[in-house]
């Protein structure tokens, strides 16, 4: 039975390196019929940020990362799921490898250390716990009982540790690079590097799959696994995502949290799709694609080993996509958080939204570009009043909003005659009407097709809006925005 990690340390929200992960082991363990567990890896209690948990969470659940086992599912087996709530096996553990000699207390001080660290640095060599203490006697340690102590592993000295990965292939480390490393700390908590792979085993956990910043930690875990007498799990480390220009990614390339993606109003199906290509593909280069889809696709082989490039523009351009073929209400459901203006019962909502969205790559947008269906606009695009509120455009505003007030129909056809027939006898081109039209209507020269806005949005705030602009227009006074 595969059983898979996400082991966020609570100390922020979700961002983008992290919410990758975790859907890989999402869809591995859905794809293998197998369980995701949920760990929250709180081992450091000072570095951890109060809420960052929930935070998670929210950010895991808006990409579809949806954990079988974790701090919030009642009875799971293999609980505690945060490490802070394990420490008894920690210890149990540490006790156990001290009883049996594959680890020792060190009583260095943190100023021997320095020194030693600065001795080393002279001579040309990498700064390297020597092992001094590895050989005090048991009557020794015992006297200094009482003393600030750490606990440290015995790490082989010679030989090479080969780290199998399902995506790298095999990894070698030279044992020598390594130094005793400090498992348990003076109050006697764990380190990361300890604690993880008493959980990973404890939890059953079959593949561990991670970011590649990790890969230089996986020896020293296999260290503690090796001397706890561990089976070991299978690894993947999942490609680093780097900046368009290789650089390390951060936000001034536009990545931000998942959290923050939302506010934006990126589509979160959207971003769970771009999340997905970042490092893995599909066997036949489909690029939109369902978590269901990728699930019964997924596969680590096919994870890229180079790393991932973050864009995003891909990512809105993906975003764009979904707002386009989701269902109407089911974007309309999405937008409404984002409409900070008073809806009214007509021009109906999700007709709007219809119209909308293809010019849309965000909810965000989406809303703003909704805007004038409900308020009337106060002012006018300034490039647009230069072009289509100038000569005679006052008078055939006038012209229409006699011409839509007495339209016997209200419907897409019968606007399209009535701009041709009023065209046609003005002798002016159709967009001499519409532009000036689309102008007193939304306040902007761009927007979706101009009888679809027509007709939606009635008869009445139509000849309104159009009479307003002409009055504006004849006054003079027609306030404009840049
Ligand atoms: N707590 C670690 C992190 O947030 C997880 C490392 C692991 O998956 O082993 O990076």
């Amino acid at each position: 039975m595969v059983r898979v990690r996400y082991a966020p340390s609570p100390t922020g929200t979700l961002h983008i390196g992290g919410a990758r992960t975790a859907l890989f082991n999402y869809l591995f363990a859905r794809h293998m019929g197998g369980k995701f567990v949920l760990r929250v890896e709180d081992t450091d209690q000072s570095r951890k940020i109060p809420g960052s948990e929930e935070a998670m969470m929210r950010g895991l659940k808006s990409v579809g990362a949806l954990w079988d086992e974790g701090p919030d599912t009642d009875g799971a087996p293999y609980g505690p799921y945060r490490v802070s709530e394990r420490l008894h096996r920690h210890r149990q553990a540490a006790d156990m490898l001290l009883a049996e000699g594959h680890a020792y207390r060190c009583f260095c001080t943190p100023e021997e250390l320095e020194e030693e660290r600065r001795g080393r640095q002279a001579q040309g060599l990498p700064p390297r716990y020597s092992g001094r203490c590895r050989s005090l006697s048991a009557e020794e340690v015992k006297i200094r009982a009482d003393q600030r102590s750490v606990v440290r592993l015995k790490v082989p000295l010679e030989g090479e540790t080969v780290v199998h990965d399902i995506i790298r292939g095999e990894v070698r480390f030279e044992n020598r690079i390594f130094d005793d490393f400090v498992i348990m700390k003076p109050d006697y908590t764990p380190v990361y590097n300890f604690a993880v792979a008493i959980d990973d085993h404890d939890m059953a956990i079959t593949h561990v799959i991670r970011g590649e910043e990790h890969l230089p930690n996986t020896p020293k875990q296999l260290f503690v696994m090796d001397a706890l007498g561990f089976a070991v799990p299978q690894f993947a480390h999942l490609p680093m995502i780097l900046a368009p220009d290789r650089s390390k990614l951060s936000k001034r390339h536009g990545a931000t949290s998942v959290e923050e993606y939302r506010d934006q109003g990126i589509i979160l199906p959207a971003l769970a799709n771009y999340l997905l290509l970042l490092g893995w593909s599909s066997p036949d280069g489909q690029e939109l694609l369902t978590l269901e889809e990728a699930v019964a696709q997924f596969s680590l082989k096919r994870v890229q080993h180079t790393a991932a490039i973050y864009d995003q523009k891909k990512l809105e351009w993906m975003s764009h996509q979904y707002m386009t073929r989701l269902s109407v209400s089911e974007i309309a459901e999405m937008a409404r958080p984002f409409i900070n203006y008073a809806l009214k019962p007509q021009p109906e909502f999700e007709a709007v939204v219809d119209v909308s969205r293809e010019r849309a790559f965000t909810l965000v947008q989406l809303a703003q570009q909704m805007r004038f269906f409900y308020e009337a606009p106060e002012s006018y695009e300034a490039k647009g009043v230069a072009k289509h509120f100038g000569e005679g455009a006052a008078q055939r505003l006038e012209l229409l909003a006699e011409h839509l007030a007495a339209l016997p129909e209200w419907n897409h056809d019968s606007l399209v005659g009535a701009y041709d027939a009023l065209s046609e006898s003005l002798g002016v081109k159709r967009a001499a009407l519409i532009h000036p039209t689309r102008l007193a209507l939304t306040g902007r020269t761009v927007g979706p097709g101009l009888f679809e806005i027509v007709e939606l949005l009635g008869r009445e705030l139509v000849v309104e809006r159009l009479r307003t602009a002409q009055t504006r227009i004849q006054q003079g006074n027609v306030p404009t925005f840049a």
